[in-house]
C-alpha cells in the first residue's frame, strides 16, 4: 500500500481520534524499545491510526443505511441460509484478530431481507473491538429485532491469533459459537436441518 492511500480520508466522522491514537502508538514503539523515527516505522503511527477506521469501524455504522430499503414482504416461510461469511475482528483483550466465518439462517414470517445485506449485518458486528460469543449473539438479535421471523439462527466459527501466537500456542485454536431464536431454539429438525446444511461440504478453517 502507497502511503498516499493511507493519509487520505482521515476526517470520517466516526469518532476516532487520529491524534490520540497516533500518540499512543508512537509512545509503544518507544515502550518496546524502537526508535520510532527510523524510516520503516516514520508513518506506522499514522498508519495505525488510519487502519482503526476501517477495522473499528462498525461503531458507526448505521443499520438503516445498510438496509437501505432491502427489506420486502414476501410469502416465503422455508430456512432462507447464507453460509461461510469471511469476517475479520479484533479480540477486545488483547486487540489481536480473530477471524473466520459466520452462517446465518432464518425462517421469515412475512418479511425476508435482501440476500447482499446479511454480511454487511455480520461485518457491521465484526469491525469493532468483540468477544466472539457477543458477536455471534448481537447478529441474531438484530436479525430477529429487525425481521420479526419464526426464528433465527447464527453459528460463528473462528481462529483467535491471541490464542495462536501467545500462551500455549495452539496452532488450531477454533472456537464455535451460537445463538438461536424462536423455532430453532424450539424445534429440534429445524436446528438439525440448519446444523446439516453448514456442515456439508465444510472445509477446515485455516490461515
Ligand atoms: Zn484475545
Amino acid at each position: 500500500m502507497e502511503f498516499d492511500d493511507v493519509i487520505e480520508n482521515t476526517s470520517n466522522d466516526d469518532g476516532i481520534d487520529n491524534s490520540s491514537i497516533e500518540s499512543a502508538v508512537s509512545q509503544i514503539l518507544k515502550a518496546v524499545g524502537e526508535d520510532p523515527s527510523r524510516e520503516g516505522l516514520q508513518f506506522t503511527p499514522r498508519r495505525v491510526a488510519r487502519m482503526y477506521h476501517e477495522l473499528l469501524g462498525g461503531y458507526t455504522m448505521d443499520p438503516k443505511v445498510i438496509i437501505n430499503g432491502a427489506l420486502f414482504e414476501v410469502q416465503y416461510d422455508e430456512m432462507v441460509l447464507v453460509r461461510d461469511i469471511e469476517f475479520y475482528s479484533l479480540c477486545e483483550h488483547h486487540m489481536l484478530p480473530f477471524i473466520g466465518r459466520a452462517h446465518v439462517a432464518y425462517i421469515p414470517d412475512g418479511k425476508v431481507l435482501g440476500l447482499s445485506k446479511i454480511p454487511r449485518i455480520v461485518d457491521m458486528y465484526a469491525r469493532r473491538l468483540q468477544v466472539q460469543e457477543r458477536m455471534t449473539r448481537q447478529i441474531a438479535d438484530f436479525l430477529r429485532d429487525l425481521l420479526k421471523p419464526q426464528g433465527v439462527a447464527v453459528v460463528v466459527e473462528a481462529m483467535h491469533l491471541c490464542s495462536m501466537m501467545r500462551g500455549v500456542k495452539k496452532h488450531d485454536a477454533r472456537m464455535t459459537t451460537s445463538a438461536m431464536h424462536g423455532a430453532f431454539r424450539a424445534n429440534l429438525a429445524t436446528r438439525q436441518e440448519f446444523l446439516a446444511n453448514i456442515s456439508r461440504g465444510e472445509m477446515p478453517l485455516q490461515i
